[in-house]
């Protein structure tokens, strides 16, 4: 257990493969598949996200085919980190590639928006290409519900649009500063707009231009130093990655 006091002390950008996805204009778009890691004051460590499963066969030409992947538990045996260290997960949503990995976390406690598990409980074809991961009976999920503040420091921001109930996590390093995951509320920094529409993966515009003006008010508000977008491949390369960490 994560100490209730503890706070974030560093936070790793987990890299679990880039690809470059070629587009109908002849240009080339830049994605990479990601987790995250967070140590804790007391040395507990969080993970948000587990990655693309071993198992899965992506549709042909979807861009998960091409990643170049490597996988959570290799990403964390790197900072000589076991399954074992990871006291608890938090789940941004169940699409296929963020929950690859629950199922190696069994003592994990799992925390993700009471929306979005009742939904993908309800056997939507969306989540049922991953639930071997994410609904493994073993597991303990937590269901909370819209903001909430887990620790001083790490927040879980409701941004629904991409996914019912998805959320984004909201840290306060020592050095860095506040730091934004949008996950998949914000996949491309050029979707940083309410001017956006919504893409093929994503559930409902209505919401997801909601969330996106949640999250810039948000980010002015709190003067965020940092905020990573989920599938930015491009400004990934441009970021600190494990085993360089923010602190
Ligand atoms: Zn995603």
């Amino acid at each position: 257990m994560t100490a209730t006091n503890a706070t974030p002390q560093r936070l790793y950008l987990l890299n679990l493969g880039m690809t470059d996805v070629p587009l109908p204009n002849g240009s080339k778009l830049a994605m990479v598949s990601a987790a995250y890691l967070v140590r804790m004051s007391d040395g507990s460590h969080i993970l948000i996200d587990s990655g693309m499963p071993a198992d899965y066969t992506p549709p042909d030409g979807h861009w998960i085919e091409k990643l170049d992947a490597s996988n959570v538990i290799e990403q964390l045996a790197k900072l000589n980190l076991k399954p074992d260290n990871v006291e608890a997960v938090i789940c941004t949503h169940f699409d296929i590639d963020h929950i690859g990995y629950n199922d190696h976390f069994p003592q994990a406690e799992f925390i993700v928006q009471r929306r979005h598990y009742e939904i993908a409980s309800t056997g939507l074809e969306r989540y049922e290409r991953g639930r071997a991961h994410w609904g493994d009976p073993a597991l303990r999920y937590r269901l909370v519900d819209g903001d909430t503040e887990l620790f001083p420091g790490l927040s879980l921001i409701e941004t629904s649009g991409h996914a019912p109930g998805h959320q984004s996590v909201l840290l306060t390093l020592p050095n860095a500063g506040k730091v934004l995951l949008a996950i998949d509320a914000v996949m491309f920094q050029r979707l940083f707009t309410t001017e956006r529409k919504a893409g093929g993966g994503d559930d409902n515009e209505q919401e997801l231009k909601a969330s996106t003006q949640k999250l810039l008010d948000l980010v002015e508000r709190e003067h965020v130093a940092l905020i990573v977008f989920g599938h930015d491949g491009v400004q990934w390369k441009t970021l600190r990655q494990a085993p360089e960490f923010y602190d």
